[in-house]
């Protein structure tokens, strides 16, 4: 409530939470992340954020996908291990969690029900820093109880639609991000509310205001770029608020920086993705 509790997203403040490399890093340094996203008409979700998540750092990323995105996700994304699901084409099962630093799930899911299970499965065995996007956000929404399995310092990245869904309608701009703050106080979790601003709930009540972006970046697949480099900081081991701060800022930033050669009305997804290697650059 204190104005003391809100901040902007600083971009010098951000710049000290990347993480540096050393000459002697080899790719085990830099950590395994697990990306569970895509189904059957939707495995683009799953090339996009894995893609993201690459770009954002990660040492290793093993892309679980249904059967059927096998070939997809391997010829997409040739830097991807993957993982099958005995599911044709939808997630129904997870792998053995061990080898894996962080967790992303969502993106393009469904919300069939043994996906559900699934998911609800990986919520009471998952040990690592995770985040909860699209569908998985869904099924959360419909079974609420299980946020209270959430664990400490889950990082969530609804929308304001799927906020609405999570937390119910709210009058204005304003009550919804006292609603996010409180979300995000009582379950101790990390929630990112996307949007032209997007906002940073704490699980201490502070919250950060994000300035990078722009309108081209409200494109399809835009979303589960952010969800792969979040999964990418978490996985090279970013505190997993810092993860979320970085990862929102330099997603905007690389939208902007994309938006100055592709245009605002041409912007597409991969874009935001492509030059997030420029965003970085500009962060030395
Ligand atoms: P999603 O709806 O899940 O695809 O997420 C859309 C992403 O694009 C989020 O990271 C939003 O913050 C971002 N975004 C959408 N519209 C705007 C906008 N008008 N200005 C800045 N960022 C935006
Ligand atoms: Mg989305």
């Amino acid at each position: 409530q204190t104005p003391s509790k809100l901040f902007l997203v600083d971009k010098k403040e951000v710049t000290g939470m990347i993480p540096r490399r050393s000459r002697f890093a080899h790719k085990g340094t830099f950590g395994h992340a697990l990306l569970i996203a895509g189904s059957y008409g939707k495995m683009g979700a799953s090339v996009l954020a894995s893609k993201a998540c690459l770009r954002a750092g990660t040492g290793l990323l093993t892309s679980h996908v249904p059967r059927m995105g096998y070939s997809i996700i391997q010829t997409a994304v040739p830097e991807a291990m993957t993982s099958v699901d005995p599911h044709d084409s939808i997630f129904t099962e997870f792998p053995d969690l061990s080898p894996f630093t962080a967790v992303g799930i969502g993106p393009g899911i469904g919300v069939k029900s043994n996906t559900r299970k699934a998911l609800h499965e990986l919520l009471e065995k998952v040990q690592v820093p995770i985040v909860f996007d699209a569908d998985a956000l869904n099924i959360l929404s419909e079974n609420k109880e299980w946020l209270k399995q959430l664990p400490e310092n889950s990082i969530l990245t609804p929308h304001p639609g799927e906020f609405r869904r999570l937390a119910g309608e709210s009058v204005n701009t304003w009550e919804r991000i006292q609603q996010q703050r409180q979300m995000a106080r009582e379950l101790k979790v990390i929630i990112v509310l996307k949007g032209a601003f997007t906002t940073i709930a704490m699980p201490d009540g502070k919250l950060f205001f994000n300035a990078t972006g722009n309108p081209g970046m409200a494109t399809a697949g835009s979303g589960d770029t952010l969800t792969g480099i979040i999964l990418g900081l978490l996985a090279q081991s970013l505190p997993p608020q810092h993860a979320a701060v970085v990862g929102v800022f330099l997603h905007g930033l690389a939208g902007d920086l994309a938006a100055r050669k592709k245009s605002i009305n041409a912007l597409i997804a991969s874009d935001i993705t492509e030059f997030l290697g420029e965003a970085f650059l500009e962060m030395e």
